[in-house]
């Protein structure tokens, strides 16, 4: 993550209410992260300023139209909403490097590979918004899917390459295209100067980078780290959908990542042998990864050999629910 946007003002407005601030730091280890969450927003903190909610794209640019005319900076966090410390971290990040930051909750049908998936989707506009308000957010765009794919609409943003191995694969084309099709959408409605998007999606952070540099749109793209659970899961809406067997195998990816880097550790330099560590530590813990893969960040091709940059990426099923999972590899120390 950066958050030293050389052209964006820095603004330690420090308006993280301060029951949600608690929420956010260790606070009862008896808790998951996401309940300590929801136990500050239900709390009513008084802190937590107010923020409006948007529905169309136009009331979104007459919002943003004195900020952008003052010259002030727009920052940009696209999610689906269930919005937990992950997204929160996001929020966080465009809170003190820019002006105004938007939200947008928006479960876009169109990157759901799978109907029933979609149909389970957690939605609760009012909670997300509160914890929006409270991390610090504006403004929350929150349009139906009529507003974004109007009748007639027939327009897709395909990214290739980047976004046809591993999670194209597995989910198909139609998903990244699904995504890559909002964001621009996305982006184009806001106009932020600064967007901020989650390392645990890796490869969308990628395809993202790539149709913006291939469409020349005007927007700075960061990417803030994964935030985890104490036992190194990462957050993820989905990991509500573990039943507690599930729960308790869920760290697994984490624990194949870091079985990866371990074997680095020790002086392994075979792709294929790091990633087979990986495995064993998953296997180890009665998780089969669909994938546990060395890639290069930027093209999410397998990597030849271990210099330069290396992404370890995972995916895996764990009692029905897909959960995915990435760390850069460190080599000497180093990034690798
Ligand atoms: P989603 O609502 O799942 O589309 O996610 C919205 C944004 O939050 C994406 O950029 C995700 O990569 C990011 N995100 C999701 N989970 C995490 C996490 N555990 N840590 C950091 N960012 C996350």
């Amino acid at each position: 993550m950066s958050t030293s946007a050389p052209h964006c003002a820095v603004v330690g407005r420090g308006r993280l209410g301060t029951a949600l601030t608690a929420a956010l730091s260790a606070g009862d280890p008896s808790t998951t992260a996401t309940e300590r969450t929801r136990a500050a927003v239900s709390a009513g903190d008084p802190s937590i300023p107010r923020m409006r909610t948007v529905r169309t794209i136009a009331a979104l640019r007459e919002a943003l139209l004195p900020a952008r005319h003052s010259g002030r900076t727009i920052g940009l966090v696209p999610t689906m909403g269930s919005l937990h410390e992950g997204h929160l971290s996001l929020v966080a990040a465009a809170r003190v490097a820019c002006d105004v930051v938007v939200v947008s909750l928006f479960v876009n049908p169109r990157q759901f590979d799978d109907a029933a998936d979609l149909a389970a989707y957690p939605r609760d506009e009012a909670r997300d918004a509160g914890l929006a308000a409270g991390g610090g957010a504006d403004l929350v765009f929150a349009p139906d899917a009529a507003e974004l794919y109007p009748a007639g609409f027939a327009t897709t943003v395909g990214v290739r390459s980047v976004a046809e191995p591993l999670e194209g694969a597995h989910r198909g084309a139609a998903h990244f295209d699904g995504v890559a099709t909002v964001v621009t959408k996305l982006l184009n409605a806001a106009g932020p100067d600064l967007a901020y998007f989650g390392a645990k999606d890796a490869q969308q952070v990628a395809v993202v980078r790539r149709l913006v540099a291939d469409l020349a749109i005007p927007v700075r793209i960061e990417t803030v780290p994964t935030a985890r659970e104490p036992d190194g899961l990462a957050l993820s809406s989905r990991n509500a959908r573990l039943s507690p067997d599930d729960r308790a195998r869920a760290p697994a990816l984490h624990a194949g990542l870091t079985a990866a880097q371990a074997a680095v550790d020790e002086g392994e330099r075979e792709p294929a042998a790091v990633a087979a560590a990986g495995r064993a530590a998953m296997a180890g813990l009665d998780v089969e990864p669909e994938y546990l893969e060395l890639v290069d960040p930027a093209t999410f091709a397998p990597v030849a050999a271990l210099h330069g940059e290396v992404l370890a990426v995972v995916a895996a099923t764990v009692g029905g629910v897909r959960l995915i999972d990435n760390r850069t590899l460190t080599l000497d120390g180093r990034s690798s």
